[in-house]
């Protein structure tokens, strides 16, 4: 996962951070979160990923961020090393490392605060040991970095939490969630991550996953999937029609708001004209990464 699109975006608590100055805009590609803001809303998607306008991280984002890296961690550690107290002897270092990069992150988690916080990550790595055993198993791979334009001209990009190979040599790829376990009905966003994975796993290395595991280190639960050919197929020629919209609003600058409950989480509110803002001017399409592939500029 790259760190701006780490699958542990949880925008649900507002930090005291102070905004800075938006990063310069780069080509664009597909992850499953950029994808889930133009369906959430396509100014979203505008703000987040062209305009690349900064946010404040949140507590949650940052507590997976924590629990990702003892985790990434761990399966690079010979087996026997791979044990819950040692894994949560990990957390502090992790923090501090964490906060050396960050110095921000003192503000968003005071010291009088740390210490709870240390322990909802605690609670989350039980979570994860209570679920598998990872002395019983290698990784063949962690924090793996797909990028590729798919056959259809979609460029994708992102990080698989976790990849391993079985003996037999089937694939399974593992993502591990610290957030809530959406309900049945709010599921599809999940689905949608494991799908695109599989297919750009697919992709790149010519086969399909044959399991999908998302596992919610909170409620020790796991959402399962075993993607056929088929199935794959006909998400690509989603993602395809998906990106071709993305394509059209960014090279006119037109991207409409799509307001929904989750307006109350955006943390673009005030520059949305829903809400009596205005965006700031649209700096342009910035092109994408297929465009070095097909040539254009
Ligand atoms: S407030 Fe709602 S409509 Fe406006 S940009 Fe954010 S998600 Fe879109």
């Amino acid at each position: 996962m790259t760190s701006s699109e780490k699958p542990t975006e949880e925008t649900t608590q507002a930090s005291t951070q102070q905004p800075v100055a938006p990063s310069k805009p780069r080509p664009l590609a597909l992850s499953p979160s950029r994808a889930g803001d133009y369906q959430q809303c396509p100014l979203l998607y505008r703000l987040r990923a062209i305009d690349r306008l900064p946010e404040p991280k949140t507590v949650a984002q940052v507590k997976g961020t924590l629990v990702h890296a003892v985790l990434e961690e761990m399966h690079k550690l010979p087996r026997e090393q791979r044990d819950y107290p040692a894994m949560v002897k990990r957390l502090k270092p992790h923090w501090v490392e964490m906060c050396e990069q960050d110095p921000d992150l003192n503000d968003l988690v005071p010291e009088d605060q740390l210490y709870d916080f240390l322990v909802e990550c605690r609670s989350l790595l039980r979570g994860y040991f209570e679920m598998e055993n990872p002395q019983g198993f290698d990784a063949s791979d962690v924090e793996m970095y797909v990028d590729t334009v798919l056959p259809n001209g979609v460029p994708v990009r992102g990080f698989i939490d976790r990849v391993d190979t079985a003996p037999t040599g089937e694939v399974r790829v593992v993502d591990y969630k610290t957030g809530k376990k959406p309900k049945p009905q709010w599921s599809q966003q999940a689905q949608f991550q494991m799908l695109f994975y599989a297919l750009a796993y697919w992709r790149l290395y010519d086969q399909i996953p044959a399991q999908l595991r998302l596992m919610y280190l909170k409620v020790n639960d796991s959402m399962f999937l075993k993607p056929s050919r088929e199935q794959l197929e006909y998400f690509e020629r989603d993602l395809a029609d998906l990106w071709a919209k993305i394509e059209m609003d960014g090279k006119s600058g037109r991207f409409r708001t799509k307001t929904s409950k989750l307006c109350g989480w955006c943390p673009h509110q005030a520059l949305c004209p829903e809400f009596g803002g205005v965006p700031p001017e649209y700096p342009g399409w910035p092109g994408s990464t297929a465009d070095k592939v097909s040539g254009e500029s």
